[in-house]
C-alpha cells in the first residue's frame, strides 16, 4: 500500500478527488472540502428539498396508511 502523493483529476483515484475550488485533495465520499470549507457542486450537496423518490415513497406510505385506517372503520 503505497501512499501516492500525486493527486490527479481522476475522480476514481482511491476515493480522493481534487477540490474544484482550491485543488486540495478531499474525500469524494464527503463531497465537502475541509480546506476551503465548500461543498462540491454534486449530488452530495445538501438539498433543502427532499429528493423526488423520498416524496413519492412518503406519499405512497401515507396513502396506504390512510387507506388502511379508513378500511378499519
Ligand atoms: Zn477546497
Amino acid at each position: 500500500m503505497d501512499d501516492d502523493d500525486v493527486w490527479e483529476e481522476d475522480e476514481d483515484d482511491d476515493g480522493y478527488v481534487s477540490c474544484q475550488y482550491c485543488g486540495e485533495p478531499m474525500y469524494e465520499e464527503s463531497g465537502y472540502c475541509s480546506s476551503c470549507e465548500r461543498w462540491q457542486t454534486r449530488e452530495d450537496r445538501p438539498q433543502k428539498t427532499l429528493p423526488v423518490w423520498v416524496m413519492l415513497t412518503a406519499l405512497c406510505l401515507l396513502a396506504i396508511f390512510v387507506y388502511g385506517a379508513l378500511r378499519s372503520f
